[in-house]
């Protein structure tokens, strides 16, 4: 019987790259003193800082909210319904369980449509218009409720995945917005910060189910089946069986090397319709919202936010 390296009594998790075995109760403690040591190699939060987590009742972003709220930081929890019926209660089920009094925005009562709704009146894939939402949103959020820092769930399959699939199609760009951090920017964006991007999926899958998160266990009924992200992350999976910490290792040469992939030639600006931060006049979800609804309804985001 393998034995906890800590306490020695029967272990239940195996971390390779650690080469480590520990039980339920010394995996916990090891999950939240390597993402408390991520924050500080990376400086992403000062001490009680507040941030805030987009909670979408999912495991990373429940783990997220619930390891940062345990090493002390002030954490507001924001929640968007998406309008997708049943996976949508059950998310806002989720989330209540574990966050007291959460801000809940309904997309459905914001912009009369749910966010498949509005991918299908501009011809567009429901998921990257979920993403386009989502990331106004949060930003409209923290911007509003005076929030410096937005922590994103990304983990370090994410994150490798993302990279591999930039370089794969030369989305260059792309590669230099996946370290672990972006700087604020006052009055139009919080800073993104990524204190998962060094625990792997399984270690948060692991983390929520020993701390008894009520994450949810459907998926989005919009998830598609194939993608190139999913069959990277799968070689990625068993490459790292026969070379451990290929992923870890993967992730801090990228972080090394950021300066070196090109980020994008148009210059930020503000959003003509919302003010908010945008690399052309009309930033993405003004110019969105305009296409399907007839009227850009980022300043509409905004006044909702700072009301609550
Ligand atoms: Fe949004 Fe669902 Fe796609 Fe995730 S899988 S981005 S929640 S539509
Ligand atoms: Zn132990
Ligand atoms: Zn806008």
């Amino acid at each position: 019987m393998a034995k906890c390296r800590v306490c020695h009594e029967k272990a239940v998790v195996k971390l390779d790259y650690a080469r480590l075995w520990l039980c339920e109760k010394h995996f916990v403690e090891f999950f939240e003193k390597r993402v408390a040591g991520t924050i500080e190699r990376y400086d992403l939060l000062k001490e009680d800082e507040q941030v805030l987590v987009g909670v979408s009742g999912g495991k990373d972003s429940l783990s997220l909210f619930h390891v940062l709220r345990r090493l002390g930081y002030d954490v507001v929890a924001v929640h968007l319904d998406l309008g997708f019926s049943e996976f949508s209660r059950q998310s806002l089920d989720a989330v209540n369980q574990v966050a007291r009094n959460p801000i809940v925005v309904s997309v459905h009562d914001v912009l009369g449509c749910s966010v498949a709704e509005l991918a299908w009146k501009t011809h567009r894939k429901v998921c990257s218009v979920c993403g386009t939402v989502k990331r106004f949103f949060l930003n409209a959020a923290a911007v509003e409720l005076g929030v410096r820092k937005v922590a994103l769930g990304h983990n370090l399959d994410d994150l490798c995945a993302y990279a591999i699939k930039s370089f794969l199609t030369q989305d260059l760009t792309y590669i230099s917005k996946l370290g672990p951090s972006t700087e604020p920017i006052d009055g139009l964006a919080a800073g993104r910060i990524r204190p998962l991007c060094e625990v792997s999926e399984k270690e948060c899958f692991l983390y929520a189910f020993f701390t008894g998160l009520p994450f949810i266990k459907e998926e989005c009924p919009y998830r598609p089946r194939k993608s190139l992200e999913l069959e990277l992350k799968k070689h990625l999976a068993f490459l790292e069986d026969s070379h451990p910490g290929l992923k870890l290792a993967l992730f801090r040469k990228l972080v090394k090397n950021l300066h070196a992939y090109p980020r994008g030639e148009e210059p930020l600006t503000k959003c003509a319709y919302c003010g908010l931060i945008s690399s052309r006049n009309i930033c993405s979800f003004c110019s969105l919202t305009k296409k399907a609804l007839g009227k850009p309804m980022g300043a509409e985001v905004r006044r909702l936010f700072r009301k609550a």
